[in-house]
């Protein structure tokens, strides 16, 4: 928690990222606040729907919601954010909160998930955009270091997440938001 009231008044990333409150997120469980600024950030597709309009994904993000709290018994929805196609960033746990994405990477990365299926889908230039601003404004505030690794989460566990159409421009987004700051 970093003192905001939910859903209340945000700051640099007004105009980025959707509050929980406006997705209609059910309350989380439990929090856990990390230590300290995420050293690796993880992108994940959510394997399931691609979303590209907001009434699609304020569906969607209800669904992946309930999969995680009633299905596999998280306290709140996995991952730290959610973009969509459209570009559009959902706040999941939001910054500086453990997440439930990646097994022994929770406490020291940020997870977002692009929605969609991306062995099928390709990542739109939105969606791409998205991700920078996102990280860009995670490291001005201190949520993530600056000189962080971009990885997906085949890097660091056995699985075809993030989709290999999305693996493929890592590197180069990588590269993309190490120039930005
Ligand atoms: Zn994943």
């Amino acid at each position: 928690m970093d003192g905001r009231a939910p859903g209340g008044p945000r700051d640099t990333d007004a105009a980025v990222v959707v509050s929980r409150r406006g997705w209609n997120a059910a309350e989380a469980r439990d929090r856990t606040e990390m230590k300290g600024p995420a050293r690796t950030v993880i992108v994940h597709h959510t394997a399931l729907r691609y979303c590209s309009r907001p009434r699609d994904s304020l569906s969607e993000l209800a669904r992946i919601q309930r999969m995680h709290m009633q299905e596999r018994g998280f306290d709140d929805i996995g991952y730290n954010f959610l973009i969509s196609g459209d570009g559009m960033v959902y706040e999941g746990r939001g910054w500086g909160i453990v997440g439930a994405h990646a097994k022994e990477h929770n406490f020291h990365s940020v997870g977002v998930a692009f929605m969609g299926n991306f062995n099928e889908e390709f990542p739109s230039a939105a969606s791409k955009s998205a991700l920078l601003r996102l990280l860009q404004v995670g490291v001005l505030r201190g949520h993530v270091q600056p000189n962080f690794v971009l990885v997906g989460h085949r890097d660091v566990a056995k699985t075809e997440c993030p989709g290999n159409n999305l693996y493929a421009v890592l590197p180069k987004l990588n590269i993309s938001v190490h120039n930005l700051h």
